[in-house]
């Protein structure tokens, strides 16, 4: 009897165990792989998302984010698409907080000299970091290129200086989805005083980006969209301008412009708080001294 008891409560603690388990893992679950579109795959890192596409000549992933992010990243591709090589891997721009982990990526595929894709401009950035986890693009282009693997055809678009000089857009056409980094999000404030935005530059980038013709946009960080998200995000960009220059043409300080500026129609974005404040100081000296704030 008492052994039947103490089996019991074993059993009950088990239980509460794997509650438990349950529940952290839905609090704060460092990765999740959303399935977006037929072999097309969102990869979301803590606060950084990635994807990656399955091919009949094996899996294009664009970036690793970092060595932590790449391994489970690997787990992942091959659990959704077991026994698929990595074909490519493509850096969506030149910044270590997305580019960094091929090598754990490879390994954890098992592979070596995967080819790297990136834009042409990326190439410098990378040298000058020099980090054995951020290698440098074995395939560089100027303005449009797709990968063919087995009649899957990825495109990569670069649409001028956005957020960086290096920034590309992938865009998968048999399923309209695209994937685009930083320089657009869904309803969420770009970051901080604009570390490496080139402006008037990103709100060409934005409306070319709208010339792609996807439904679905992966985003390097945060939720999904669709086209609307991108055109609000286009619409903010010029909002953000207009009113920072009427600061700057009234004589306001930056303190001032800072302080004063405020665009309540984003004030239920992310991030709208913490950041536009920001956004309005790094376009405010933008403006005045024409150099992009680094990054
Ligand atoms: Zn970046």
């Amino acid at each position: 009897m008492a052994i039947q008891m103490s089996a019991r409560r074993f059993f009950v603690f088990l239980l509460a165990c794997a509650a438990l388990g349950a529940v952290a893992r839905a609090q704060s679950p460092d990765f999740e792989t959303t399935r977006v579109a037929d072999g097309v795959y969102k990869f979301r890192w803590q606060s950084h998302n990635t994807m990656f596409v399955v091919t009949p000549r094996g899996v294009v992933a664009f970036d690793p984010i970092s060595n932590q992010a790449a391994t489970a990243l690997a787990t992942e591709i091959k659990r959704v698409a077991p026994g698929e090589p990595l074909a490519a891997i493509v850096y969506s721009h030149s910044d270590a907080d997305h580019a960094t982990g091929a090598p754990a990526l490879m390994a954890g595929m098992g592979q070596q000299r995967v080819p790297i894709v990136a834009h042409e401009a990326a190439v410098a950035p990378i040298r000058l970091a020099n980090s054995p986890d951020l290698p440098v693009p074995t395939f560089t282009f100027a303005t449009r290129f797709a990968l063919d693997l087995g009649g899957r055809r990825i495109e990569l678009h670069y649409l001028g200086r956005s957020h960086s000089d290096n920034m590309l857009v992938g865009y998968v056409p048999d399923v309209a989805v695209a994937f685009a980094v930083d320089f657009v999000a869904n309803d969420r404030i770009p970051y901080q005083d604009l570390p490496g935005w080139y402006f008037p530059d990103v709100v060409h980038a934005v409306t070319r980006l709208l010339d792609v013709p996807f439904s679905t946009v992966v985003f390097g960080h945060g939720p999904d969209g669709d086209r609307g998200a991108v055109q609000r995000q286009l619409v903010y960009y010029d909002d953000l301008r207009a009113s920072v220059r009427r600061a700057v043409a009234a004589g306001l300080s930056e303190e001032q412009a800072v302080a004063q500026v405020r665009l309540p129609a984003y004030a239920r974005w992310g991030q709208y708080e913490q950041w536009f404040p920001l956004n309005v100081r790094g376009l405010y000296r933008m403006l005045k001294t024409a150099t992009v704030p680094a990054r």
